[in-house]
């Protein structure tokens, strides 16, 4: 499976006579697409060795990783259970384009509130999923545990061993932990988190002993799935630029991020950039369902 490298081109890069590549993970798979799959794929395989036939996960309702799961537990004979955040949801699930597709390929919803949700990693919750659903091989929220950040080591290889930075987009940040161990020590690996939250050095350094590698903290344009008039037109100029779709939870937030840091001259003449393309593009309907709402403009596709 071949995964390339695209150069970006586009004036400013020049001006500041600076490289960016994306690496585009986002192709990788049509349906799991970016770093869900390389985050599931040790997963699976430890699921099946041990002989699990369910795999049970958590998530929201626009949720890439629920999304992914649901197509990688079809694709390997494995039943899937998504427990939901928002219990309204249950009632008007068929509207949401990620969950309706999720259903399509075989997952079983249990819809929880969303203070019953904060709880998903007590005992006293598992237990009550347990006497629900029986055995499961247990994927935490966002897919990270040390399996997941083993796949996401593969994201780098000889390819991109040359480049002095390499960037990626944080939600749990167990892909940025992999793209770290992976790395050169004289390469230095920026994450863009999409959401306000001082915990996550701490769960990088979970995964990884490695020193080489900063989180970038003001791109998250508020927080985790918020969007302004901005990045949206921001998003779309891009992809009319360079015909690329970025999503607008991670991606689109980590490109405004490393152009931004261009712009301000944080990256000195003649350097090389990665930035991972991780995917997410499956998550820009239900965006443009909620931008409609608002009154805000759409996600071009
Ligand atoms: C989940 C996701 C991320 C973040 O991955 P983490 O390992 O949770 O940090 C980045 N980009 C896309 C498109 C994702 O779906």
């Amino acid at each position: 499976m071949k995964v390339s490298l695209q150069e970006i081109d586009l004036p400013i890069l020049s001006e500041h006579k600076v490289s960016l590549f994306l690496k585009r993970e986002d192709l990788l798979h049509p349906q799991i697409s970016g770093n869900k799959y390389r985050k599931l794929k040790y997963n699976i395989e430890s699921a099946k060795q041990q002989g699990y036939k369910t795999l049970l996960t958590f998530g929201g309702a626009y949720s890439n990783h629920i999304a992914a799961t649901a197509y990688a537990g079809k694709a390997h004979g494995l039943n899937t259970i998504g427990v939901i955040r928002g219990k309204e949801i249950a009632k008007k699930w068929q509207e949401n384009p990620t969950l309706k597709l999720a259903s399509e390929n075989g997952m079983q919803f249990h819809f929880v509130s969303r203070e019953a949700y904060q709880d998903k990693n007590n005992q006293e919750f598992l237990e009550t999923l347990k006497s629900k659903f029986r055995t499961f091989y247990l994927l935490p929220e966002g897919g990270t545990n040390a399996l997941a950040v083993k796949g996401c080591e593969e994201i780098l290889d000889a390819t991109t061993a040359h480049f002095n930075y390499v960037c990626a987009a944080v939600g749990t940040g167990g892909t940025l932990a992999g793209i770290i161990n992976a790395s050169h020590e004289n390469q230095t690996v920026l994450g863009f988190p999409a959401l306000k939250g001082d915990f996550l050095n701490q769960d990088i350094r979970n995964f990884t002993t490695k020193e080489n590698w900063q989180l970038q903290n003001s791109y998250h344009f508020g927080g985790y799935a918020k969007v302004t008039r901005e990045l949206i037109l921001f998003i779309n100029e891009f992809k009319q630029e360079t015909q690329i779709s970025l999503d607008p939870i991670y991606t689109g937030k980590m490109i405004f991020g490393i152009l931004d840091m261009i712009k301000t001259n944080q990256f000195k003449p003649n350097t090389s950039i990665l930035a991972i393309h991780t995917g997410g593009l499956q998550g820009i309907k239900g965006m443009n369902n909620r931008l409609k709402k608002k009154n805000l403009p759409l996600l071009e596709v």
